[in-house]
């Protein structure tokens, strides 16, 4: 069965939230601050049509606020967190399965349907808005890297009207994919995109079209599986791929459907752990956490979805601390009697973990954690992933949740444990 995903992303979703509540604010030009009310992080279209650009702190735009009026919003997570919650239990009713890729955006599988993808494209985005009042726009394609690509036309052209569909036509998605800029191709950071143009490749079309052997000597795996994902071959199924840069998330569906809190909450810290890693390496701090639940979208028992989102007290990437906020979240949103297929954290609000702001109480905290953590980090880099990892995890042998992972094929690069032996 070939693959076929949609990509349904909420548009200039912050303001999108705001609006729902406040129809007045429609037409006009919004936006969305950051923390303490920082910069701006959210823009509606007429507010991007004045000049105003993502994430320029506030003080530098005061006079065009004041010139054209604009509303000004602080950040609202616990809003955002819910209605991102009631779109996906949407999109839950048009694909067996979801993946939450980051606060507005969420990949569905559609592998099997029969029937005009573009009409049900256009069905899911006209039930998304009369349900929740949120506009989406809907990007269809057998890879993820191209689903994101025609999601991003989708938005953008008027023809389009917010759905494209990019399975049909090989002549259309050549077009599609000649007006998008290799910077804006998922995965390419911009230390890719300044060695693609260095070497003459501008668009994804110049890309999809490269030598493979070029690409993967600059840029690894990752850069073979983006052009490979471009030539329409799927190299990441849902769950995979490379992360949103402003948010981590970790979900992970379950080989067996799992009902014990015991066994979730396991799970739950592990992805928390992970998560926090990955904050770690990139030197992040996380100032939103969110943690969802999912039901078996095949089982027979009633499907469920939760997702809880809080503003931490601090930004933080503190494994323990976190484990911490996502217990109290997932004890909030866990129900007994369901069988649960997939469980997810999502950092958000990322922040640079040298500039934080902290209180003078926090100070003390923070440095004692970041040595742990530095010590935590370097055992489990040195010995391997998990050589030392917090109880709440789950003790070794044990661990339900994770036989998800057990046709794995062995970290022969990153593990001195499995490194490949030679006989
Ligand atoms: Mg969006």
């Amino acid at each position: 069965m070939a693959p076929v995903f949609a990509l349904v992303d909420c548009n200039n979703f912050y303001v999108s939230c705001e609006r729902v509540f406040n129809p007045g604010l429609a037409g006009k030009p919004v936006v969305v601050l950051s923390n303490n009310d920082g910069c701006v992080i959210a823009r509606s279209n007429e507010a991007k049509a004045i000049g105003i650009k993502m994430g320029v702190p506030l003080f530098m735009v005061r006079d065009l606020i004041k010139t054209h009026h604009v509303h000004v919003y602080s950040s609202n997570y616990a809003l955002y967190g819910d209605m991102s919650r009631r779109v996906i239990e949407v999109l839950m009713q048009f694909s067996p399965d979801v993946e939450i890729y980051s606060i507005d955006e969420a990949f569905l599988d559609l592998a099997g349907f029969n029937g005009n993808l573009a009409d049900y494209g256009r069905s899911i985005r006209a039930t998304v808005l009369t349900w929740t009042g949120i506009p989406v726009s809907v990007g269809i394609a057998g890879t993820k890297t191209l689903a994101k690509i025609a999601g991003h036309i989708a938005k953008k052209s008027k023809k389009a009207d917010g759905v494209l569909d990019l399975t049909t036509s090989s002549y259309q998605r050549d077009a599609a994919l000649a007006i998008t800029d290799v910077e804006e191709i998922w995965g390419v950071g911009r230390g890719y995109a300044g060695f693609l143009r260095s070497v003459g490749i501008k668009n994804a079309l110049e890309l999809r079209d490269a030598p493979e052997n070029l690409i993967k000597k600059r840029m690894g795996i990752t850069g073979l599986r983006i052009l490979r994902e471009l030539r329409g071959v799927s190299c990441y199924p849902l769950e995979q791929g490379p992360h949103s840069p402003q948010e981590i998330t970790v979900s992970r569906s379950f080989k067996h459907p799992l009902a014990d809190a015991a066994d979730l909450s396991e799970a739950v810290a592990a992805y928390t752990s992970r998560g926090a890693e990955k904050l770690r390496q990139e030197h992040l701090e996380a100032n939103v956490l969110a943690v969802f639940l999912l039901t078996d979208p095949y089982g027979k028992k009633d499907r469920y979805f939760n997702m809880k989102t809080v503003r931490l007290p601090f930004a933080t990437n503190d494994t323990g601390e976190l484990i911490g906020y996502a217990h109290s979240s997932f004890d909030e949103i866990y129900r007994k009697g369901f069988l649960y297929k997939k469980a997810g954290v999502i950092f958000r609000e990322l922040s640079p973990d040298n500039c934080t702001q902290t209180s003078l109480f926090a100070d003390h905290r923070k440095e004692k954690s970041g040595k742990i953590m530095e010590a935590f980090d370097s055992i489990n880099s040195r010995f391997g992933r998990d050589s030392i990892r917090y109880a709440a995890t789950g003790t070794a042998g044990d661990r339900k949740w994770k036989t998800v992972f057990q046709w794995r094929s062995p970290s022969y690069t990153t593990d001195w444990n499995q490194l490949p032996k030679v006989s």
